[in-house]
């Protein structure tokens, strides 16, 4: 299995002259099999460009599977700019965290309301499916073996170990640490004092999550914060990687990738925060990487820890811009 980076920022795109290298869409990450199989993780804007790569592979319709984190818009902007959308028979499943699959109907269905954009989702030429996921209950896409875990960020988000090849990685974003409440509707308000059962919820989300990424190969992990970042908006639902390699030190991780990073991160400062880290790491025995746009990362045990880059080509997209 292999995973390619498409997008690697928080929050907003910030494509321009200070992020070039590492690149301004936001999150969007594709895992391959070693037969090619692809599944899809998160649709923020770097959905555009691997749908446009995905339609120079495709000899006909295809059936695309797209694992959504939440449905923060970071995560989703990409969908209506995904060129397979546009091809007649094409089948897109989106599966996500939300109480029922018709209401991730209406998420996405709402983003391409007339309003908005051009062309509603009902009129999309490909036919999208909506199937609800739930932390703990494990399901097969193809050959890749998925393991749904909750977070800890504003009203939910949900994780995804994804086992195939007989290799295994973990998306984890977005999330905060697991010792403030705002998984539930405390970020209006900003931190509150943690009740005695929050305390409990908490602790057992983060034991779950240990559980679930003990022994996995590599760990992409929303570090959308430095530690000083964090200290001024820690209601914002996200992670340092301190706390990242906290937990990867807990749970026996190898390898790191940081990931989710901040719009306001420059260039300059990303190359900081990755020398920084990548000794940090080499301390306590954990590779720690930084991904960036383009970024291919073979996994497993015997995976070479050089990233490779993949060259975006330049061809446009087809539907409505
Ligand atoms: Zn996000
Ligand atoms: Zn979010």
């Amino acid at each position: 299995m292999q995973i390619t980076f498409w997008g690697v920022r928080g929050s907003y795109p910030v494509p321009g002259a200070a992020t070039v290298r590492y690149g301004g869409q936001t999150s969007c990450v594709e895992a391959r099999s070693a037969k090619g199989d692809c599944l899809i993780v998160d649709a923020g804007t770097g959905l555009r460009a691997l749908g446009n790569k995905l339609m120079r592979e495709a000899t006909g319709p295809q059936r695309y599977d797209v694992l959504l984190s939440h449905v923060h818009w970071d995560h989703i902007q990409g969908l209506p700019f995904f060129s397979p959308a546009y091809v007649p028979g094409t089948r897109i499943a989106v599966h996500a965290l939300l109480t029922a699959a018709d209401e991730l109907q209406q998420v996405i269905g709402g983003i391409t309301r007339h309003e908005f954009f051009p062309m509603p989702l009902e009129a999309a030429p490909a036919q999208f499916d909506f199937h609800q996921v739930e932390p703990g209950v494990e399901f097969d896409l193809g050959p890749f073996h998925i393991t749904p875990i909750a977070l800890n960020h504003p009203f939910g988000s949900v994780g995804y170990r994804i086992d195939c090849d007989g290799s295994s990685w973990a998306y984890v974003a977005d999330t905060a640490p697991f010792d403030q409440v705002i998984h539930k509707q405390h970020f209006l308000s900003g931190p509150e004092p943690l009740s005695a059962d929050d305390k409990v919820s908490l602790l057992a989300m983060r034991e779950a999550l240990l559980r679930k990424l003990e022994a996995v190969d590599t760990v992409v992990y929303d570090t959308h914060f430095l530690p000083e970042e964090y200290a001024k908006f820690p209601h914002y639902g996200h992670s340092t990687p301190d706390q990242a390699l906290d937990i990867c030190r807990e749970a026996k991780v190898k390898r790191l990738v940081l990931y989710h990073h901040a719009p306001s991160h420059s260039d300059e400062m990303m190359d900081k925060i990755a020398a920084d880290y990548l000794a940090k790491g080499a301390a306590i025995g954990i590779e720690v990487l930084t991904s960036f746009e383009g970024m291919t990362l073979p996994i497993g045990p015997e995976a070479e820890a050089d990233a490779k880059r993949e060259p975006e080509r330049t061809n446009p997209g087809i539907g409505p811009a």
